[in-house]
Formats: C-alpha cells, sequence, structure tokens
C-alpha cells in the first residue's frame, strides 16, 4: 500500500483510499483504477457475449444443415430427372 499526495491539501494519503481522510477529496489514483478495472471487466463480458453468439450461430447453422439437407437432396434429384 503506497502512501501518496492528495491533489487538494498535498496531504498523504493510501493509494487505496477513497477519499483523502484530511480534506474528504476523492483520490484520483483509486478513481483511475477503478475506472480501469471496470473498463476490463466491461471488456471481458462483451468477449464472453461474443463467444457465445459465435456459439450460437455455429450450432444453429449446423442444425439448419441437418434439418435442410434431406429437402436439397430431393431438389437435386428433382433436378437431374
Ligand atoms: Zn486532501
Amino acid at each position: 500500500m503506497a502512501r501518496i499526495k492528495c491533489h487538494e491539501c498535498s496531504g498523504q494519503v493510501s493509494d487505496h483510499a477513497r477519499i483523502c481522510p484530511q480534506c474528504g477529496a476523492p483520490v484520483i489514483a483509486t478513481i483511475k483504477r477503478r475506472q480501469k478495472a471496470a473498463l476490463i471487466g466491461l471488456g471481458i463480458r462483451l468477449a464472453f457475449v461474443t463467444v457465445i453468439l459465435i456459439i450460437v450461430w455455429i450450432i444453429l447453422h449446423r442444425l439448419a444443415n441437418q434439418t435442410l439437407a434431406p429437402l436439397k437432396a430431393i431438389q437435386q434429384q428433382q433436378q437431374s430427372h
């Protein structure tokens, strides 16, 4: 746990503190770290959703191919006659 300088009162604050204990100003390093963590979390969730969507698309595509395969075979038979 490092000590950093408060941007408002120049007092020493823990870099994990939300606010300065002396003046009550929000600690920017903590805010930036939380924003970064939130952004990374959002990125991970987006990547997860994308992977799920790709898997669902592949499954639906295969199901559609399996379902339509007999129909296509019949169509090809009819065309060859
Ligand atoms: Zn302060």
